[in-house]
């Protein structure tokens, strides 16, 4: 708006009429974006373009809604339907940013520069390579498939990641029945080609799992009658449960649910070697067990890019698997240089490690004690820079701090009770088991990609005041506060029209109704009213024809 824009005139637009015959400002700071996945879409979408020089690099020139992707398998959801042209997104902000399809394929931090490749044209060179200078530089390149070495996975797996992935999986899923249908297989061959082999018991294998039953029952089994009864799904877990980032009543209920629809869960084996017609699993108690199979989806783990991994060894990450940021997502010892999403991993700080700063802070008598209201005076602060007390104090119960004091003392009743540091230690000492890292998912990568935006949007205000409006103890100064992931609560569909939920407060919900509540989320998450439209008419037609099964 107008009035917070009092700043804005020197950042203008040098180009647009409305600054003409006004004083030009500095040159704008280039933002250099690399990504258009959840989290840099996320991050354009919200960031303020008229304030920077924005340029895009990304091989993909569309976002892609990766949660319906499973639904692409089996053609109820159609590939066009699920992708966004990055271009729309970018006219419909309005400003100029630029977008260039190509891959980065090295990052020279200390120059500032990326160094790119178009995979679709060439340049006098030949090479088709470029070098783009940044001011600030948003990594969002997400992650790979993880085959961990295991032998034969990537020449024989279908992968799911891509919406490329997706349509393949489609085109195979139909080769695999009609090539069981050919006049000359026997009943042994025909069986082989209709097992339907899933590695990994994740919100991904096992969405797809159902999808492909559903798709069996309801539409093939009447297309291919005389070898319907000859299908069969695996789903192979090397841990002892599926879904084991879920409630254990969720858990439970999608391996009933999976054994009543005739899915074989395998778990506690682990995929050792796949071959070009068997795949090999292994369990202590069997040992190793090969099974012909069709066709095999992997769909576990996720990996580190090499050009990341190159990166990270150039500025001293080179032991980490995962990209670290602070809770700022900067890229430590790295000016100018951001991370969201799935390529990078937050490294939260911990308080075992400032408690003697935390305590000279807060002990503002120097007393060499620490009160109940002195600790409380600092609580904001240590809320907002070390989020694992607080859900430290929920897990336990605990109302606030003067709880955990008096537990500490293990005196319940005094109210003038007061902790020397070994005390202060000791009261805190498990707080830092609260630290997890945040899942790989798109609700992490955009709330990282729309944190990082807003910092970006007001810091020419940061620049004017340094001082900021958040203090953090033990640290010095930060102008903005540190990201904080909020869970919204994830979904599991499980097939038949049913769909497990774990919603925040740890609400379970399990069933028909909670496929509505899905159907609606994912119809209010679409990134444009067309996607939207176009996911809205699959699913009806879904509904009315069934799944088409020509490919
Ligand atoms: P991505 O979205 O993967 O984007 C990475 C971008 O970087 C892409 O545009 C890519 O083309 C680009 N890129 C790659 N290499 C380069 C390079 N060298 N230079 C420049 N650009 C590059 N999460 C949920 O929360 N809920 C779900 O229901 C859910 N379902 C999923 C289902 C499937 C099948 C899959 C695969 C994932 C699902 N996820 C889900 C996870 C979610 O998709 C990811 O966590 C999310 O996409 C991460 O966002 P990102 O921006 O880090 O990476
Ligand atoms: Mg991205
Ligand atoms: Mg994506
Ligand atoms: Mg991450
Ligand atoms: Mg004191």
């Amino acid at each position: 708006g107008a009035a917070s824009s009092g700043g804005l005139v020197a950042y203008a637009d040098s180009n647009s009429d409305d600054v003409v015959g006004k004083p030009q400002g500095p040159p704008k700071k280039k933002i250099v974006v690399l990504g258009t996945g959840w989290g840099g879409t996320t991050f354009l979408r919200n960031l303020d373009s008229r304030l920077y020089d924005v340029q895009v690099i990304s091989p993909r020139n569309y976002f892609a809604f990766t949660p319906l992707l499973p639904s692409v398998t089996c053609g109820t959801v159609e590939p066009r339907s699920v992708v966004e042209p990055i271009r729309r997104i970018l006219e419909k902000k309005g400003g100029d940013i630029k977008f260039w399809e190509a891959e980065c394929f090295k990052i020279d931090s200390s120059n500032k520069k990326i160094h790119c490749r178009s995979n679709i044209g060439t340049n006098l060179d030949g090479n088709g390579e470029f070098l783009v200078d940044y001011d600030y530089l948003v990594i969002a390149v997400g992650a790979r498939s993880n085959t961990f070495n295991t032998p034969g996975v990537e020449e024989n797996c279908f992968f799911l990641k891509e919406v490329e992935d997706a349509q393949k999986i489609r085109r195979n899923v139909m080769d695999c029945f009609e090539r069981a249908s050919l006049p000359y297989l026997d009943e042994e061959e025909r069986k082989k080609n209709l097992h339907f082999v899933v590695v990994g018991g994740g919100p991904t294998g096992v969405e797809f799992a159902a999808e492909l039953h559903d798709f069996v029952t309801e539409d093939l089994s009447k297309l291919y009658p005389s070898i319907q009864h000859l299908v069969k799904i695996s789903l192979i877990e090397a841990a002892d449960h599926i879904l084991t980032m879920f409630d254990k009543r969720i858990t439970e209920f999608a391996e009933d649910k999976f054994g009543r629809d005739g899915i074989d869960v395998k778990t506690g084996y682990k995929v050792v070697k796949v071959a070009k017609d068997a795949i090999t699993m292994q369990n202590p108690a069997t040992g190793d067990i090969a099974v012909p199979y069709g066709m095999a989806v992997w769909s576990t783990g996720i990996g580190t890019r090499p050009f990341i991994s190159e990166f990270m060894k150039q500025i001293g990450q080179g032991k980490r698997r995962v990209l670290a940021t602070d809770e700022w997502l900067r890229v430590r010892e790295c000016d100018g240089v951001y991370a969201v999403g799935d390529c990078a991993t937050i490294n939260q700080r911990r308080v075992m490690d400032d408690i003697s700063e935390i305590f000279r802070v807060a002990d503002k008598d120097n007393s060499g004690t620490l009160t109940v209201k002195e600790i409380q005076d600092v609580l904001d602060d240590i809320y907002v820079r070390y989020p694992q007390v607080e859900l430290y104090l929920k897990s336990r119960q605990m109302n606030g701090i003067a709880d955990l004091v008096r537990t500490a003392k293990g005196d319940a009743e005094k109210e003038s009770v007061e902790l020397n540091i070994e005390e202060f230690k000791k009261a805190l000492s498990l707080v830092d088991s609260q630290v997890k890292n945040l899942p790989a998912t798109a609700q992490v990568a955009s709330q990282q990609g729309q944190y990082l935006a807003r910092c970006f949007n007001k810091m020419k205000d940061a620049e004017e005041n340094p001082e900021g409006p958040i203090r953090i103890r033990g640290e010095g100064r930060h102008r903005f506060r540190p990201f904080r992931y909020r869970h919204l609560g994830q979904f599991a569909p499980l097939g038949g029209e049913q769909t497990a939920a774990q919603l925040p407060g740890d609400w379970i919900s399990i069933g028909h109704s909670t496929q509505w509540l899905w159907y609606s989320v994912y119809a209010t998450k679409q990134i444009s009213w067309r996607t939207r439209a176009l996911v809205i008419s699959d699913w009806s037609r879904r509904f009315i024809f069934g799944r088409d099964s020509s490919c």
